[in-house]
Order: C-alpha cells, then structure tokens, then sequence
C-alpha cells in the first residue's frame, strides 16, 4: 500500500492514469502527468542540492502548481512549506527565515514582495516564479521541463518530515508545525478498507472538489492531499471568491468543498444565492472557527446539501473530530451544538489545570492523540514539550467538554476566557446568542480590564446595513438569552471585525487598545 505523497502520486500516476487530478484556471493536469511532473521537479530540486529534510517555501494564492512542486519535494523527502500571501513583509521574511527555506516559489504578484525583502533572506538560495517567469525570477515550468521525467527512488518512510505548515498566528506568532508523511495520511490509510467509512468520507462516483481555501491553511492544503488521495477530480480557486464558487456549483457539477464560516457567511449574502441551482452539491464540510447556530440553520435552508463541521488544527494534521451530516438538525438536535465525535484512530480527552483527565460534563482543556499529531514544532523543542507530553497527548489550547456520548463542545479558546467576577465567560457562546439578533451582520466578544470585575464582557458589533442598533439594545437582547454575568456590560459598534484569512476573529488586536501597559 501507498504510505508516503510520493507512492501515493506514483500510485495514482498508474492506476488512475489520464483522470483528472487538479484543474487550474483552464488548465487540466492528469494523475499520470502530476506522476511525471513531480519526478522533474524532484530532479530539478536535486540539481540545487535539495535533499532529505531540507525546505523549501512557496509564497503565493492557490494553484495546481503547488500541489506538483510538493509531490515533488515529497519524492526527495524535503518539505514543503506554504507561506501565507496575506502577511507583511517582515512577516513572509519572518517565516521563510524561520523554516530555513532553500528555494523559493513564487506566484504572480509576489516578484514585488519578494524583491524588496531578498536582502534579510538568510537561507532562500533560489528564487522561481511559480507560474512563469515573475520580475527578476525564472520562470519554473520551464526550468522544471529541463530535467528528466524519470523517478528519482530516494527511499522516503512514514516518519519522514513531508510538510511544515505555519500555524495561522490568531494567538501570537505563527508556529512552524512538522507535519509527516504518517501524519498526513496514516490515519487515512487505515480507513481505506474500513465498511465504516463515512459517506461523506467516500469518493463519490465522478465527483467534482472545489478547493477555495487558502494552500498555506491547513484547510487548503489538506483539502487538496484529500483529494489527491481519494483520486478525485480538484478545481482550484486561487482564492476564494463567491460569485465564482456559485459558478462552478451550478455549471460544473461542484459536488464537494471545505469552507470557513466566513466564507459560508459571504455566500449566503451573495446577491444571486436566491437563483443558483445546488441539486449537484453533495457536501459542505466546514471548520476552523466556530460558527452561529444562526448561520448554520441558514445554510442549511438556502443550500440544501448534507454538511460536516471538522474540529482541528494544523498541529493536528486537520481534522480530528467530525459532526455529521445526520447529526445537523436545526431544530431540537442538541448535538448541533457540539463539534461531533472523534475521527477513527483519534482519541481526545479533557484535562484539568494539572493534567489529570476530568469525567463527561466538565469543561476543561482538549487534550487529543492520534497519529494525526505533529512531530512537533520546526526548532522549538520548548513549545513542543509545552504541547506534546511524553504519552503522545497534544494539548489544543481550546477549552470544551465530553458529552455522555463523546460528543465534543468547543468553548472557546484557554486564551480567550474571560474571568469576570470569578466566572468564566467563553466569547464564543456570547457571541452567538448575539449574532442571533437580526440587525447584528457580525460580532466579536472580548474581555477588557475592570476595576470591579477583574475582566468585563464587551461586544464588538458591526451592525448590518442600513440598520440602527443601541448599546441598550443589545445588553437586553443578550439579557434574554444568556446568564447576566456573560452579558456584555459595555457595546463596541465598527465597520468590520478583523480577521485571519481563515475567518477567524483575531480578538488580540481588539483586546490591545484596552489592556495598553496593563498587561
Ligand atoms: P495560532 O495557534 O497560531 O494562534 P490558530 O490556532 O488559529 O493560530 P489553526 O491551527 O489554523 O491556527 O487553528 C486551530 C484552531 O482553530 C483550533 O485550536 C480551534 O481554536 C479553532 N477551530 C478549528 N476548528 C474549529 C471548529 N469546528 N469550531 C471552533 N473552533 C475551531
Ligand atoms: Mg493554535
């Protein structure tokens, strides 16, 4: 059986052949040619001097590119490392320091960026336009078509690093998280066989992926993997963008795709959402952040396809815990309120402040061990021992509980509790009882300094368009939904909440102008 990206490229190269792998702006690449692709790139790596275990970095939106240049990489074992287009300079030079990156790939519109931040690069060597040639930088296929399509057979196991994935820096500083071939794929691997496997797991005859993710998320890039493993067919956005997505739902027989709630939020108020035609979408997996029962219900009334919530992180490979379709009941399912159960091979438990595991009902830290988890973080070994104990359990940073059906709750994050009064507040649960308000389009929850309290609760509020809303207004709407202790005392109203390019609230940057020099 396949075990590593490279046998299962090899794998797919012969025994799928001439389907479809990736489809790009146009552009189809088969399984046999991503085969045939990936061993020029490998060799082409080579020739630089790229061997086991070194990186090398790819800064730019999605394309099928990506996923060749990896294979690639994976069939020398060196490890490829998506970096995230949408942070500054001294942040992409930041990360590409920190993963020590040998070789650089850029997609167009990056040469600029790449260009002026070339002189604090430590360890880039080579710099490639991803695409083509960008400003100063070769033009990759065409160095690529140079070298010979013949395997180059390093011998690659399991336990090799195949992947380095930055954390998406919504606490602090994004982490390099090592991610292995085993990591990536074991747990897969085990469920090839299995007469369990979800339908939503399932290859579907002749389905159709969009993959609209971000490549440097761990939601693009193990979407992609997904698919590359299933041996199904993968239309690639180079981001996300609604009136595209619709397209392709409704002309291209869509029948699978991973999105945020932010993205699903953004589809609903597409202005042609009332016209499109979803009878071809099987399933919308979701994830990353939470999402308002709110917006689930109406997703599930507008879209009218079966859908999975995945609870995961990068360290974690993805996705650790899934709801499934059949647990999705808008009305009366207490289940829709939890992150679904541990996948296969996955075990997850609560811990307390010490350590020690806690019984069903109790809220504490997710702990979680499968052979999903990272081999630990690039060049930490402190941070991996903080995260990673001696039995292999990984400790998530997201506080919730077990039901008596093991049944995961997410709360919120450890970080982000809010301790008023001596009571704990998790934003995530305010901020759902206030997205339920209809004149609410988006909020965030988050814990300013109190001389009373400690901390105090305060909202966040973009208001939807052409509405009014008080400060009054919403403590009394909270008021009715939630305890007086969660209700916020003081009301924010903005133009827009800031975000990661994963959806998620980045709560810090609201938290800083208050907690200034009281930290
Ligand atoms: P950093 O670790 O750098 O602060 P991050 O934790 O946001 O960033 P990711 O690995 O992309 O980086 O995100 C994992 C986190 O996303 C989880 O720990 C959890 O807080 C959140 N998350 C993932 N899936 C869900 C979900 N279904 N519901 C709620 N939260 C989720
Ligand atoms: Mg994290």
């Amino acid at each position: 059986d396949p075990q590593t990206i490279g046998d299962i490229v090899r794998h797919q190269g012969r025994t799928l052949a001439n389907d479809i792998a990736f489809e790009f702006a146009g552009d189809e690449m088969s399984f046999a040619e991503l085969d045939r692709r990936s061993n020029r790139a490998a060799n082409a790596l080579a020739s630089l001097g790229v061997g086991k275990g070194d990186r090398i970095a790819y800064l730019g939106k999605n394309s099928h590119l990506y996923f060749e240049i990896l294979s690639g990489a994976a069939k020398l074992g060196a490890v490829m490392t998506p970096v995230n287009w949408r942070l500054a300079r001294p942040e992409v030079a930041y990360v590409l320091n920190d993963s020590q990156a040998k070789v650089l790939f850029v997609g167009p519109g990056f040469a600029e960026l790449v260009s002026d931040i070339e002189g604090s690069l430590e360890h880039v060597a080579r710099v490639f336009g991803a695409e083509g040639e960008e400003g100063p930088f070769p033009s990759y296929p065409e160095w690529r078509d140079t070298f010979s399509e013949d395997d180059p057979m390093v011998p690659c196991v399991v336990e090799d690093d195949a992947i380095q994935l930055y954390t998406s820096g919504t606490t602090g500083h994004p982490k390099g998280a090592i991610l292995t071939h085993g990591s990536i794929f074991s747990s897969r691997m085990n469920e090839v066989d299995d007469s369990e496997l979800k339908d939503w797991q399932r290859k579907i005859e002749g389905e159709v992926a969009l993959l609209a993710m971000p490549c440097f998320h761990i939601s693009g890039t193990g979407f992609g993997l997904g698919t590359m493993f299933n041996g199904t067919r993968a239309v690639v956005l180079p981001e996300y963008d609604p009136t595209q997505a619709l397209d392709l739902i409704e002309n291209y027989n869509i029948s699978k795709m991973f999105m945020v709630p932010a993205a699903i939020q953004i589809l609903l108020n597409h202005p042609r959402i009332g016209e499109v035609d979803f009878s071809n979408l099987k399933y919308i997996s979701y994830g990353a952040s939470p999402i308002p029962l709110e917006l689930m219900k109406q997703a599930m009334d507008v879209l009218g396809c079966g859908f999975v919530q995945m609870y995961g992180m990068t360290e974690t490979s993805g996705t650790i815990v899934a709801l499934d379709p059949e647990d999705h009941v808008p009305e009366g399912s207490p289940k829709m309120r939890s992150v679904g159960k541990p996948l296969r091979d996955v075990e997850i438990k609560i811990i307390d402040d010490d350590g020690e595991e806690v019984p069903a009902g109790t809220i504490g830290e997710i702990a979680t061990r499968s052979p999903k988890n990272m081999k630990g973080y690039w060049n930490r070994p402190e941070a991996t021992e903080e995260t990673i104990d001696a039995d292999g359990w990984l400790r998530t940073g997201d506080a919730g509980y077990l039901d008596e059906d093991g049944y995961l709750y997410i709360q919120d994050r450890v970080k982000d509790m809010i301790i008023s009064g001596g009571e704990n507040v998790y934003p995530a649960e305010v901020e759902n009882a206030l997205y339920a308000h209809p004149k609410v389009a988006d909020v965030a929850v988050i814990g300013i300094p109190s001389d009373k309290w400690g901390e105090e609760v305060k909202a966040c509020i973009v208001i939807k368009e052409g509405e009014e809303l008080s400060e009054a207004e919403v403590i009394a709407h909270a008021r009715e939904h939630i305890a007086g202790y969660k209700c916020p005392k003081s009301v924010d109203f903005i133009d827009a909440l800031p975000r990661n390019p994963s959806g998620k609230i980045l709560r810090k940057d609201l938290r800083a102008p208050y907690w200034e020099g009281k930290e």
